[in-house]
């Protein structure tokens, strides 16, 4: 499919003082699972809310309290699965993965190492028009998230919040398929944006409802390609692991200042160590965190309260057939069906709110027209305000009786905008606004004539100029929509004074 439809990007090249080298990316994304209840609780997710007030006794690790897997949860990480065109497994199970950390009461984060729920998957990655990446999709699992210490509210004392505690994520890893910057950028983009028509994730990065930890590493020319094809990870360079990103602009400038870092060692004749680092605004450089532990270093064993989990085909079947019609499905349809560009139909199903908008107002109109009023006319006016779709004071049908009023030539494209903003504050019904308000093009070509007369007749040294020139009868367009408020249709007004000039 890749091949027929798009063409892979080139990979990102950074000249070194001696080599060329490639960049190799691998993410996990973190993705927050749309649940009112955490994963092994019935203890609330809300964000924000008054520290440790969201923590049931087994979020708390207090003795003897057992977990109790959220079935909501696993449907929305087999939806997730099914979404990334994912195998699901119907047996998986927990696991235990040990560390020690004040935000971590149980001492283990409950997990699925040996066992995830999905497997392999895919995401298309487009670009540009015509130029897109094919990320594989390695597995997602389930877990639990961890509890967060704050650290600045006291100068002597440290604290923990565990509202955030056993609350369930999705941990999406990919390949080490991702070429660049941009395209990780964009790949976390199309994750957001399908967990988002799923409904299985918010995709609120402030927040941290989806965040990656982002793997780095350098190679020299060729190398790549010689892993694709023998699948040797010996053929990479060694990764370094950039903890947290929750922003797409610091991810990007983070894996520059990575590449940067790890070729300047590499060119000077050293080795990179596997570690984890983090990233710092401020200074735009990472740091190192800790060096990297191994599966080993964590005893991971499966979880001994919880048995494994088994589903059954049918009950994945009827989950399949609820999926909503998926971004890429989507912006096919609106190509083909309203006859958009690609660049227009991008910008309209980034968003599924957006795109159910811009599809009702759509319906039985203009397809071209209202994806112009939709994209430049009404998201220009919202952002404006800083609103989103949801909260647009102009609906899809007042915007829609706006494109009907353009298109049945009632109101020129200029009136149309006048209009709009009416609309837009006041609000009301377009063809009752424009009939009270007297806003009606004049298509009426006895008015029309009678105006480019009147003002023939008082310019008689223009009509001399305009018949050696004919380019200078704009000038007499223009004073006829002048004279008429605007409200003449243009095209008749051109044709009416080209033939009394006898331009025409
Ligand atoms: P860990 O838990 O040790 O971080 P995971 O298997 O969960 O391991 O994730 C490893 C991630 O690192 C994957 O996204 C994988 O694609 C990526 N990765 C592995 N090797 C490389 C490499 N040489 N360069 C860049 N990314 C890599
Ligand atoms: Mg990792």
């Amino acid at each position: 499919m890749l091949d027929q439809t798009y063409e892979s990007p080139k990979p990102k090249i950074i000249a070194g003082a001696k080599y060329d080298w490639e960049l190799v990316i691998g993410l996990e994304v973190h993705a927050q699972v749309a649940s009112k209840a955490k994963l092994f609780s019935g203890a609330s997710t809300k964000f924000g809310a008054e520290p440790n007030s969201n923590v049931a006794f087994v979020d708390a690790a207090m003795p003897g309290m057992l977990p109790v897997i959220n079935e909501f949860c696993v449907e929305q990480a087999v939806r997730t699965g099914l979404g990334l065109k994912a195998e699901i497994n119907l047996y998986s199970a927990f696991d235990r993965k040990n560390y020690f950390y004040p935000d971590l009461p149980q001492g283990y984060q409950i997990s699925q190492l040996y066992h995830p729920i999905v497997g392999e998957g895919e995401v298309l990655v487009e670009l540009s028009e015509g130029i897109a990446r094919l990320v594989r999709v390695e597995r997602i699992h389930l877990e639990q998230d961890a509890g967060k210490s704050i650290h600045d509210m006291d100068p002597n004392m440290s604290f923990v919040d565990l509202n955030r505690t056993g609350v369930a994520l999705m941990e999406i890893v990919s390949r080490p398929d991702i070429r660049g910057p941009e395209e990780a950028a964009a790949y976390v983009a199309k994750i957001r944006q399908i967990l988002r028509y799923l409904g299985t994730c918010d995709g609120n990065m402030q927040n941290g409802n989806l965040r990656a930890d982002v793997n780095v590493s350098v190679c020299r020319a060729g190398d790549y390609e010689r892993y694709r094809e023998t699948d040797d990870f010996a053929h990479l360079g060694t990764r370094c692991e950039i903890k947290n990103m929750n922003s797409m602009r610091f991810m990007q400038a983070a894996i520059d200042f990575e590449a940067k870092r790890q070729i300047a060692i590499l060119e000077d004749g050293g080795k990179v160590h596997q570690e984890t680092r983090l990233y710092d605004p401020d200074k735009n450089e990472t740091r190192s965190m800790r060096s990297k532990e191994e599966a080993h270093d964590y005893r991971y064993f499966p979880c001994p309260d919880l048995l494994p989990l088994e589903i059954e085909q049918d009950w994945v079947d009827g989950i399949a057939a609820t999926l909503p019609e998926l971004p890429d499905d989507k912006k096919s349809r609106f190509i083909n069906d309203f006859g958009l560009s690609d660049y227009d139909a991008s910008v309209l199903t980034a968003d599924v709110a957006n795109a159910a908008f811009f599809e009702n107002v759509a319906k039985g109109r203009d397809g071209k027209l209202a994806a112009n009023w939709v994209i430049n006319e009404l998201f220009g006016r919202l952002k404006k305000d800083d609103k989103s779709i949801s909260d647009s004071p102009v609906s899809a049908d007042q915007l829609g009786g706006v494109i009907e009023l353009i298109t049945k030539g009632d109101i020129s494209g200029k009136i149309a905008k006048a209009l709009f903003e009416i609309v837009y504050v006041e609000g009301g019904v377009p063809a009752e606004i424009v009939e009270a308000r007297g806003m009606k093009q004049v298509t009426d070509t006895g008015a029309i004539e009678a105006a480019v007369d009147k003002i023939i007749a008082a310019n008689p040294a223009q009509v001399e100029k305009a018949k050696a020139n004919p380019k200078l009868a704009g000038w007499f367009v223009g004073q006829v929509m002048k004279a008429t408020g605007g409200k003449a249709n243009p095209k008749a007004v051109s044709e009416i004074v080209g033939s009394k000039l006898g331009l025409r």
